[in-house]
């Protein structure tokens, strides 16, 4: 099957970086959201990021244009009736990807396939909500997506080799390095990154040292580009605590129980980056 028409489901900072990409790679994206300001939101950064790569010569004007040219928005998932692939990018929640998944199986073409970006949720799970488990995968984008290489592509226990490998040229196609993944709590990415933010977050905790030290130790004493703090920051603190309960239910560890500190911050809406406050403000 030639992929040609692919949906993004999810506007947030990882749905519009994966619209930009495969738009840039001259696919036809529809990017969808149940809600009409995250789309804004979506285009408006997918602009500036196209214009700074303008600016750095890496697209030319025409490129930019064409690209964004590609991209059309939809509030409902009835506009994904035609794709060939649809990537699920919306919010870390099994109940909510269950029922989008469930959607999507109902609206997309027969053979189209359809993948997830969840950061640490049971494909395996994901794929049984469907009718059709063997065209479900996960493609486990990194953040930002539009300079991030790295693809993990995880397969669920029914996912079958075809899937697999249209998936994995795919990939290739959008410029980035797919790494093949089995299917478990946190995949590899997560499963290694995640504990060691939360272990972060409870050095903050208990006031080993502010955040701005835990970072400095961590990026001068491990040569890390990005403190853990900060890294928490960008990717979403509500994202780091479903995956960290996810670690936790999953392998019934409490060496995976999230800090009482990451609970707090969430519950008080001090989510990083997208709600301008989380470990620093922004
Ligand atoms: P986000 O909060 O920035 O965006 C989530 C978007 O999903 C929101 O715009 C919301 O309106 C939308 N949404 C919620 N319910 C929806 C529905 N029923 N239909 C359509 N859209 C809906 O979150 P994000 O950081 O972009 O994360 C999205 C997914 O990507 C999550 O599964 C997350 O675990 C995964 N992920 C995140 C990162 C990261 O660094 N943030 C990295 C890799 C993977």
């Amino acid at each position: 099957m030639n992929i040609e028409q692919v949906g993004v489901v999810g506007a947030g900072q990882m749905g519009n970086g994966i619209a930009q990409v495969f738009a840039a790679a001259g696919f036809q994206v529809i990017l969808c959201d149940v809600s009409a300001e995250a789309l804004n939101r979506g285009m408006d950064t997918i602009r500036s990021s196209l214009a700074r790569l303008e600016q750095k010569q890496k697209m030319s004007a025409a490129e930019t244009g064409s690209t964004l040219a590609r991209i059309s928005t939809a509030e409902s998932l009835d506009a994904l009736s035609n794709v060939q692939l649809a990537v699920e990018a919306a919010t870390e929640s099994e109940i909510l990807k269950d029922q989008i998944l469930r959607d999507l199986d109902r609206v997309c073409p027969p053979r189209a396939i359809l993948a997830t970006n969840t950061s640490s949720i049971s494909i395996t799970r994901i794929a049984a909500a469907t009718k059709r488990p063997e065209q479900v995968i996960g493609m486990h984008f990194m953040n930002p997506v539009p300079l991030m290489s790295l693809v993990e592509v995880i397969r669920a226990l029914q996912t079958r080799d075809e899937t697999y490998q249209q998936v994995e040229a795919l990939c290739r196609t959008l410029g980035k390095v797919p790494v093949e993944v089995k299917d478990g709590p946190g995949f590899v990415a997560n499963r290694i990154l995640m504990p060691m933010i939360n272990e972060a977050i409870y050095a903050r905790f208990e006031g080993l040292a502010d955040a701005d030290g835990i970072d400095t130790v961590m990026k001068l004493g491990m040569n890390h580009p990005m403190g853990p703090l900060a890294l928490a920051d960008l990717i979403g603190l509500d994202t780091c605590l479903a995956v960290m309960e996810v670690l936790h239910r999953g392998f019934g560890d409490s060496k995976y129980r999230p800090c009482p500190l990451l609970r707090q911050m969430v519950d008080a809406g001090y989510l990083g980056r997208k709600s301008g406050r989380g470990f620093y403000e922004y």
